[in-house]
Parts: structure tokens; sequence; C-alpha cells
């Protein structure tokens, strides 16, 4: 057994480096082509870090491929110098990928990479010796993508993607550190046939293959995470959508069923926001939508199980779960004084006002959310019709039209003040 898994390793080391090589520019000529066609910057920065990784790699091995046919300084310094530069940048890639690259990141890799290069290039200098270029290299090369791979096993947020990418890479990595101890007891160079060398140069190889496929497989994890978000995100205010509200508050709905908990739902609306808008501008309009969503997303208004949505327009939909005799009046309120108490900084007389519709029960048998939604929309049109700036709760019987006078003024005055 041991002979198999032996022979499937003993392979010629100049050969694998000459597959590293090719390897290496394949990927480059993938990337390329992606690269030049994408509009987002953020991405192109990513495509060209990768880019430029996989092309310093790919020069590298080349270098080393003709050890002894180029000059030393060009084969042995720039080579690994080269070698430490692009598994720096596809560290540096991975980073962007998974969003971790901060300051302290940053200095700590640019460290690696410096203590990498001065440490091959210095013992170089000093003391020009095969197996020591051998440990250095391989040293460097585990130093600098330690780091990724640590990073990919504690990034927040993790997934099982992230963990298994991470744990690859550890293990690719590790496989160098053999190498790297080999080369400290016995007389080697990087030409040298023996086991330790090749599992190296194979588990570099298995690098590039994985490592190929998790930088798209990665990139295709952010954009499916992306794509969720602005499915289930309104753009303004960051508050779920009412696309997203319909799937949670649904399933809220039929937990509250069976723990036979009390649900309230509020059905809020900006009074006379047309007019707002009409008279301080789209801009203004939108920095009021703004504090109303940071507003009842609040934890002082809301409990952290309780749910918002921006339901469309100028209308904000809040689920109150296990609510407890009189807790929803308690927020309501807690929302009246709020918004009454709000003011902005480019008008800081104006005020407004909104207007609630409330509808509370125990919800049990053929239920509906929809039957809750529509009673506190019933309800907010009864506040409306009320002369609006208030809270009324669903009775019973409770007409549902929508009266002429939405969005005019009442007699009882406007609810916007500029004074
Ligand atoms: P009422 O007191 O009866 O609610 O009157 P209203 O003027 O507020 O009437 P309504 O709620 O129907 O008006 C909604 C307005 O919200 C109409 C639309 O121009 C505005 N609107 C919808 N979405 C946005 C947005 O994203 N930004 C801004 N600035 N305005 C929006
Ligand atoms: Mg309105």
């Amino acid at each position: 057994m041991f002979e198999m898994f032996h022979a499937l390793l003993a392979l010629e080391t100049k050969t694998l480096i000459a597959v590293l090589f090719w390897g290496n520019l394949v990927f480059v000529a993938l990337i390329l082509s992606y690269r030049i066609f994408i509009p987002d910057l953020r991405n192109r920065f990513l495509f060209s870090c990768a880019c430029m990784a996989k092309l310093a790699q790919a020069t590298a091995y080349f270098c080393l491929f003709f050890r002894g046919a180029l000059p030393d300084i060009v084969s042995v310094n720039l080579g690994n110098s080269l070698l430490f530069v692009g598994f720096y940048l596809e560290a540096f890639s991975i980073l962007i990928i998974i969003q971790a690259l901060n300051r302290r990141l940053c200095w700590l890799l640019s460290g690696a990479l410096v203590v990498s290069l001065l440490f091959f290039n210095g013992m170089e200098l000093i003391h020009p010796d095969a197996a020591l270029r051998v440990l250095s290299a391989s040293l460097g090369v585990f130093l600098i993508m330690a780091i990724p791979s640590v990073r990919l096993l504690s990034a927040q947020p993790t997934s099982p993607l992230k963990i298994t990418v991470g744990v690859f890479y550890l293990l690719f990595t590790l496989l160098l550190i053999p190498r790297a101890f080999y080369a400290l007891f016995h007389d080697i160079t990087v030409m040298s046939n023996v086991l330790v060398q090749s599992l190296a140069f194979v588990s570099l190889i298995l690098l590039l293959v994985f490592g190929l496929s998790a930088f798209l497989l990665l990139i295709k994890e952010n954009s499916d995470e992306i794509i969720s978000a602005l499915a289930t995100t309104d753009f303004l205010t960051g508050l779920p959508n009412r696309r997203n509200f319909s799937e949670q508050a649904t399933r809220m709905f039929a937990q509250g069923k069976e723990t036979r908990s009390a649900l309230s739902v509020l059905f809020l609306d900006i009074d006379y926001f047309k007019e707002i808008n009409d008279r301080y501008g789209h801009a203004f309009g939108d920095a009021i939508l703004l504090k109303v969503a940071r507003l009842v997303r609040s934890r002082r208004s809301l409990t952290s199980s309780d749910f918002p949505c921006r339901y469309g327009g100028d209308e904000f939909v809040v689920l109150l779960h296990d609510v407890q005799p009189g807790e929803t009046a308690q927020i309501t309120t807690r929302i009246m004084d709020e918004v009454a108490k709000t003011r902005f900084a480019e008008h800081p007389d104006f005020t407004f006002t909104v207007s609630i519709g409330v509808h509370e029960g125990c919800p049990e048998g053929d239920d509906a959310l929809e039957d809750y939604l529509k009673k506190a929309d019933r309800a907010l049109y009864a506040a409306k019709n009320g002369g609006r700036n208030q809270v009324a709760e669903y009775r019973e019987g409770m007409a549902f039209q929508r009266t002429e006078n939405r969005g005019q003024r009442t007699d009882q005055g406007s609810g916007i003040r500029d004074r």
C-alpha cells in the first residue's frame, strides 16, 4: 500500500514545475478574458490582483524550470521573490473576496512578504546554499498562505464553503513543511527527486486547481448573497421589503398559531407625504423615510423579535410577536412620540406626523396573515379619516373606504409644520 502511494508521488520535480508554469498561465488567460469586460471597479481590482498573482507565479516557475540555464540572480533570486509576491497577491485576492481585507491584515500580509523576501535573499547573500533555499522558500510560502487560510476559517459570516476552502488551503500549505524540515537535515536542491519534494510540488499543483475552483465558487457565493439581499431588502431604507416580509411574517404567524400567542400588526403611513415631497423635494422625502425606517427598527421602539418592513411608498408594516397586554399601545405611543420629536438639520422647524392602524389578536384555526394586514389597513384608513396623526385600533365592522380626502388636508390641519 505504502509503495503504491509512494509510486504515485515519486514524480519528476522538473515535470511538476512545468505543470505549475502551464497551469498558472492558463489561469491568467481565463481570468484576463473575464477581467477585460467587467464594469464593476471593485471586481476589476480583484480580478487584476488574481491575474497578477498567477502571472507572478507562472514567471517564478519559469525561472525555476530553467535553473542552471539562466543566471542565478534570475532563476534563484528573481524566481523565488516572484513566487512570494505571487502567493502574496493570491492571499490578497482571497481576503478581498471574503471581505476581510482590513488595515491590520494588510500589514500582517505585507509583513509576511517582507520577512520572506528578506530571509530568502539575505540568506542567499550571506550563505548561498541549495538546501537553505528550499527551506526558506517553503517557509515563506507557508507563512504568506497561512494568513488567508486561517482568516477563511474564522470568516464572519461563515459558510460551509469558506470553512472547506480554509481547511484545504491550510492542508496544502502545511504539506510544504515536511520539505522545509527535510532541507534542514539533508542536502537537497530544488530539482532533487525526493518524496517530500514531490509531495510539496504535488500539493502546489492541487493548490492551483483547488485555488481556481475556490476563487470562482467564493465569488459566486458572494454574488448569490448580494442578489438575495437585493431581492429581500428595500434599497433606500435597508429594511426587509414586502416580499421578504410576507415570507417571514407568514412563518411568524404560523408560529403564533402553534404557541397561541398574541400578535399585532401595525400599519404606519406618513401623513401628507406627497405634499412634503412637493414642497421640500424628493431627497428630503427620502431622508424622512430613512428616519421613520430607523425608528420602526429601533430597539427602543420595538423588541428584538418584532419584524418591521417597508411595505411600499411611505407605508411601513411591523409585526409584533408574542405581545403582552398593553404592549402594542406602549410601542405605538413611543413611535408617535419619537416622530413628534424628530427634527432635521436642513429644515430645523419642520415637523411631520404619521398615522398608525393596529390589529391585535391571537391567531387560530383558519386565520390568515392577510386578514390581519387588511384589518390593520382598515384601522389605518380610520386614523387617516379621523384627522391623521393618530393611532386607530381595528374594530369589527370598520369600513374600508378609500376616501376621497386621502392625501388632502383635513380641517384639523396638514400635519406638516414649518414655523
Ligand atoms: P396621506 O396622509 O393620506 O397618507 O397622504 P400622502 O400624501 O402621504 O399620500 P400617500 O401616502 O398616498 O403618498 C405616498 C407618496 O409617497 C407618493 C409618492 O410620491 C411618495 N413616495 C413613494 N416612494 C417614495 C420614495 O422612495 N421616496 C420619496 N421621496 N417619495 C416616495
Ligand atoms: Mg402617506
